[in-house]
């Protein structure tokens, strides 16, 4: 079952169209003016995005473990994020910076910050210049909120996991291709492939941010040439797909260049730090293309030094059909892990609950929260587990609001399939007068039925609580019991 989040949000602006004028040249000032694309999106809602893009990268790609490495390209990405001008600094914003140890010339940062640049990347720069006119190009991205941005434009009516789409988009093209091994790398079905305008938008904010931090915007124009010379192979052109050529690229970002002032405090275009680095990355084992990444199976990427609780959805067991391969986990018919019936607590400001110690926190979204075991979860939503979320209904009266809840919930997509069978029952949630009704259908993920029982309660705050319980029907006696018992876990905040 899809949650349903933030649905009347996406009503209300759903014919809000007009585009924002991206770029506006204002030749007395020097440099082209830039304006942030228009954005439905919280900015809490991409760092959230982001952070659960991290946590896949983490698990599913191989970090460089080189303190030496690490830092100096946090010391490059600092002084490029100091440089972000002010209208676009996001003080909610948390950058980092990463080293893959991957061949391929790649490099991507996610909503809210989290930088990755492969080494493959670095190994390709001529310089320092060139290395940081990616990571700038990048930052750009990032701090324009161009991927919050592009969904604001594609999904106005889409309703459900709407982060973890953005999250699974943005990082579709890196590692699409490993959740999807045997299929093509960097090109996932849900891959993010940033329009033409967003690109000339990073690409000229990309200089500004490069001639601020004192580097010349010019190496950003030339680091693209000497992506373009190394294509072929496994190599080249995966980041230049993500970040199509907008046309005149290297022509356009010279112009910009030559309107801009390099910051006189400015560091050196090369620097021995740079050639240390890359001498050093020489001097290790070649490191693996993406591809052979994600043909060996990514059993552990990261040997340990990362949270990898994450069954590698291509170790054979889970077959996948590539619609959304970068977050699905779902089983596709294998059973299930039972529910563990140790109990950790979990939770959030508004409430707390004991869960199955085999099940994990889903990135919480919005106002909801999801946890389900491993091979139950995914782009489509859950087929095993619980959702906690609040929803502002029309009405005040629990029953009322339930049903509209209900009934939204129905048409939702990716919902379609369920039915409520039969009315709502009266029960309790944490002391308080609750509701409870059961949707039933043929799920379309596991093809059999699936049976969600809604349980509805209203806060103080006039918002109405619910908590959904999601199992296959013939499985649902194991899971009944697990439901029961966290739902007299629940405890809901006093505050609300
Ligand atoms: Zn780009």
């Amino acid at each position: 079952m899809t949650n349903i989040n933030n649905r009347r949000a996406h009503r209300l602006t759903a014919w809000l169209m007009a585009l924002a004028i991206l770029v506006m040249p204002l030749a007395a000032l020097g440099q082209t003016r830039i304006e942030a694309p228009r954005n439905k999106y919280n900015v809490q809602d991409d760092v959230k995005a982001g952070q659960q893009a991290a946590q896949q990268v983490y698990q599913q790609m191989p970090m460089l473990r080189d303190e030496g490495i690490r830092s100096y390209v946090n010391s490059v990405g600092s002084r490029l994020v100091s440089a972000i001008p002010s209208e676009f600094q996001h003080p909610e914003f948390r950058y980092s910076f990463d080293v893959v140890d991957a061949r391929d010339i790649n490099a991507f940062a996610l909503p809210g910050g989290p930088l990755f640049v492969n080494r493959g990347m670095i190994e390709a720069a001529h310089n320092e210049g060139e290395m940081a006119g990616v990571m700038a190009h990048e930052i750009s991205h990032a701090a324009l909120r161009h991927a919050t941005a592009q969904a604001t434009e594609t999904q106005k009516y889409q309703i459900g996991s709407v982060l973890g789409q953005i999250a699974g988009a943005v990082i579709g093209g890196p590692i699409g291709g490993i959740v999807g091994a045997g299929s093509q790398i960097g090109f996932g079905a849900g891959a993010l492939k940033y329009s033409r305008k967003y690109e000339t938008q990073a690409d000229i904010l990309g200089a500004q941010i490069m001639a601020r931090a004192g580097y010349d915007p010019r190496d950003l124009a030339n680091m693209f040439r000497t992506i373009e010379r190394q294509g072929g192979g496994s190599g080249g052109p995966e980041w230049l797909s993500s970040h199509p050529n907008p046309g005149n690229r290297y022509e356009r970002i010279n112009q910009e260049a030559a309107m801009l002032r390099v910051n006189p405090n400015a560091a050196t275009q090369d620097t021995r730090q740079f050639r240390d680095v890359q001498a050093r990355l020489r001097g290790f084992p070649r490191a693996r293309s993406m591809e052979e990444i994600a043909r060996s199976g990514q059993q552990n990427p990261n040997q340990g030094n990362y949270p990898n609780d994450r069954r590698n959805p291509n170790d054979g067991r889970y077959p996948n059909d590539g619609r959304n391969p970068q977050d699905d986990s779902y089983g596709r018919g294998e059973r299930v892990a039972y529910p563990s019936t140790r109990y950790r607590n979990d939770g959030n400001n508004l409430f707390r609950v004991a869960i199955p110690e085999n099940w994990r926190q889903l990135g919480s979204e919005g106002n909801s929260v999801s946890y389900a075991p491993e091979g139950a979860y995914g782009s489509q939503g859950i087929t095993h587990g619980v959702m906690f979320g609040t929803d502002r209904e029309q009405y005040s009266d629990l029953q009322r609001a339930s049903q509209q809840y209900v009934n939204d919930l129905l048409q939702a997509q990716g919902n379609t399939y369920l039915r409520q069978s039969g009315g709502f029952q009266r029960t309790t949630v944490n002391g308080r007068n609750a509701l409870a009704t059961t949707l039933m259908g043929r799920s379309p993920i596991t093809g059999r039925t699936e049976r969600v029982t809604i349980i509805t309660t209203m806060l103080g705050s006039g918002d109405l609580f619910y908590m959904a319980g999601v199992a296959p029907s013939d499985e649902y006696g194991t899971y009944q019991r697990t439901f029961a018992d966290i739902l007299r876990s629940l405890q809901l905040s006093n505050q609300y």
